[in-house]
């Protein structure tokens, strides 16, 4: 088998399927494993106990799928650059910022049914492969495998920049027993910059590299099942799920490249939309609405306690006042004391 050829058609393969790019990495994870103890020693892994769940698999590739020799790392462009800028809707407090990734449909079967075309497509060749794909479903250090695989750097902020595409892409992976070529890990060129660490609106970026997530607003308005901190809602502004700011500002973002799958492209016109419209929404709308978003994986308790501290961050108006006093009876206590709190900050 000439796998430099094969490397090659890979290449082609991927884009065909449309990809914006793939390379290829071994599995030697050591460095990546040091940093992660390191982090979750620091406890900066917030409630986020499934870290330190799968021990060593996370960085020994061969012992989460047996067999595994090289990982192709894939990235897939996700911005749609004709909606409504991020730093706009920040600008707007009655209205809602959402992360860009999260406008439109839900990545992760989008990218497992791509990783899956590739893998078949390399078996067509090869004959039978032994192969796993993943896309932010497992205990796989997709960031670290991307570096080593040449499709960008880590930046400061902790998201993976490529130099022709910024960082606004997800990843994917596929695990696999073929020795094929691998690509040179990327070089680091953040340089002296560190526009993202100030940036962060709530601090989360405590150090370069270094995302304490109990702080962050992608962790606190996402994955947190429970009650926000006080302190931090005032920052978070109307960012009602996810946040965009230290990629934001980072200068590398001036290459954006624009998304090819139209799934992407924003649904229920999240780009621009009042907080009030969406704190209106029932339990029935918010999954109908919803369906085939990540926005849905939240739940609807989460949902409307992110869309509480938004309005009582947003600019007071009656009608504000009026919809979260008509809720606060009607939602769960960890809901209500997020009702309560926003109705303080417009009585003040
Ligand atoms: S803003 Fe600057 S320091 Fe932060 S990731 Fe971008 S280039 Fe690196």
């Amino acid at each position: 088998m000439d796998y430099s050829q094969l490397k090659s058609d890979i290449d082609q393969w991927a884009q065909e399927i449309g990809f914006s790019q793939v390379g290829v990495s071994d599995i030697d994870l050591t460095e990546a494993g040091e940093h992660l103890n390191r982090w979750l020693a620091k406890g900066f892994h917030a409630d986020m106990d499934y870290m330190h769940k799968h021990g060593e698999k996370r960085y020994h590739p061969e012992q989460l799928v047996s067999g595994t020799v090289r990982i192709i790392s894939a990235r897939l462009n996700y911005m749609d650059t004709d909606v409504k800028p991020y730093q706009q809707a920040l600008k707007e407090t009655q209205k809602a910022a959402v992360s860009r990734y999260a406008l439109g449909r839900d990545y992760h079967k989008l990218m497992r049914n791509k990783l899956k075309k590739l893998a078949q497509r390399i078996e067509n060749e090869v004959g039978e492969l032994g192969y796993r794909v993943f896309s932010d479903s497992a205990p796989v250090m997709e960031k670290a495998i991307a570096e080593k695989a040449g499709l960008g750097w880590i930046g400061k902020h902790s998201n993976v920049i490529n130099p022709k595409a910024g960082s606004y892409f997800f990843l994917g992976e596929i695990y696999t027993d073929i020795p094929l070529p691998t690509d040179e890990a990327h070089d680091f060129h953040c340089g002296s910059c560190t526009a993202c660490i100030p940036a962060c609106p709530t601090g989360a970026i405590v150090a370069p590299f270094q995302i304490d997530a109990g702080r962050c607003i992608s962790y606190l308005t996402i994955e947190n099942q429970g009650a926000i901190p006080e302190h931090l809602r005032s920052a978070i502004g109307n960012r009602i799920y996810g946040c965009d700011d230290c990629q934001m500002v980072c200068p590398w973002n001036k290459f954006t490249q624009k998304s090819q799958e139209s799934d992407f492209s924003p649904r229920q016109q999240l780009d621009d939309i009042e907080l009030l419209e969406l704190f209106a929404w029932t339990e029935d709308e918010f999954l109908k609405k919803t369906e085939g978003s990540p926005i849905r994986r939240i739940g609807y308790a989460s949902w409307q306690r992110n869309l509480a501290v938004a309005l009582g961050n947003a600019v007071t108006e009656p009608a504000i006042v009026e919809a979260l006093t008509n809720k606060r009876d009607s939602v769960s206590d960890m809901v209500k004391e997020h009702i309560e709190w926003a109705l303080k900050q417009h009585a003040q």
